[in-house]
């Protein structure tokens, strides 16, 4: 079943104190590139350095106390989330990853007590390892994005955003498998009609974006990307993601690697922040022009910053990034 309205002011309350109302601030940088306010919603603030603990939250607190403990599949900041909400209720919990997953991602879980499954190379993997505990070990699934309860936990982003902002015309969000992007389009627009919302995908492996196309969800091929946390399918049996996305999102826009380090560079210079690179693609669309015409204010979401910080000093230093046997060539940050 979609979420609702209810379910994502019912969310609001079981996530407060934990995954709270992060800063939403005015970039004058970007604003002056875009001719209109741009604001960035900074999600990698959170205690996990990512969203994704929204979702988690809420998943976690419909869970009874005999529960015999949670599982995921994640590209890592789910996992994270995952863990970081499973301990905070006592209960046991298992992360299944592909060996795409950075290091420091899969670190950074690891040190939050969960249990680590590391199988083959794609999400596909991982969430067959993840049916295969579930059956055997009678632990509870919380999907990283087709489920009512993450979905009304991303949303309460959105739900922020106008409550800040009731002037926004456009929010541009990273996508995935859609659940922030289902999530904050479905608040946003419950509070303004009239919004825009934009998902922005890398151009290797962007499932949603071929689901959407072919009307349906398709298989794709996960290729390395510097958006690592945007890898993966949306999955073929998927109920809720695709046709949220479908209803409620107005264009998906791709963006190259090469787009994505000098947002990734950008951000930093320009407001000294970390975006790891999937959280990136917003800027990354608005400094490629690809946003096409645009009305403002405009807000982006900041949606983490798990990244492992050889790569990043990479970017910072204008140095290539290789990727599998694709190689990001350098590129010095000039203002
Ligand atoms: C998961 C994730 C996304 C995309 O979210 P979906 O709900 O899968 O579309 C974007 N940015 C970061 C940092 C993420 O971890």
């Amino acid at each position: 079943m979609k979420p609702n309205l209810a379910d994502i002011t019912a969310a609001a309350g079981a996530i407060r104190g934990v995954a709270d109302n992060t800063p939403m601030i005015p970039s004058p940088a970007f604003s002056a590139i875009a001719g209109h306010e741009v604001l960035l919603k900074l999600e990698n603030m959170q205690p996990i350095g990512a969203f994704k603990l929204r979702g988690a939250m809420n998943a976690v607190s419909k869970l009874s106390d005999d529960c015999a403990g949670v599982i995921c599949c994640s590209t890592g900041n789910h996992g994270r989330g995952v863990a970081f909400a499973a301990a905070r209720r006592g209960l046991r919990a298992v992360v299944c990853m592909s060996d795409m997953v950075p290091k420091a991602k899969v670190e950074g879980i690891r040190a939050l007590g969960a249990e680590i499954h590391i199988c083959g190379q794609s999400q596909d993997d991982a969430q067959a390892e993840v049916l295969r505990l579930c059956a055997a070990e009678g632990l509870h699934e919380i999907p990283p994005f087709d489920d009512r309860h993450v979905i009304a936990g991303q949303a309460t982003i959105g739900a922020e955003m106008m409550a800040a902002r009731p002037d926004l015309s456009q929010i541009i969000v990273p996508l995935s498998g859609g659940g922030l992007a289902a999530g904050v389009a479905l608040a946003a627009k419950s509070a303004k009609p009239t919004l825009r919302i934009i998902g922005v995908s890398m151009d290797r492996g962007a499932a949603m974006h071929s689901a959407l196309l072919a009307g349906q969800p398709v298989d794709i091929k996960e290729v390395p990307s510097l958006a690592d946390s945007l890898g993966g399918g949306i999955g073929t049996d998927n109920r809720l993601s695709f046709q949220m996305c479908r209803d409620l999102l107005d264009d998906v826009i791709l963006v190259t690697e090469e787009e994505i380090y000098r947002a990734m560079q950008a951000i930093y210079f320009q407001e000294r922040l970390v975006a790891e690179g999937g959280s990136a693609v917003g800027i990354a669309a608005l400094l490629s022009g690809k946003l096409g015409e645009i009305s403002g204010p405009i807000a982006t979401i900041i949606t983490g910053r798990n990244l492992d910080m050889s790569v990043f000093t990479r970017i910072v230093n204008g140095q290539s990034v290789t990727l599998g046997d694709y190689t990001v060539k350098g590129h010095t940050y000039e203002k």
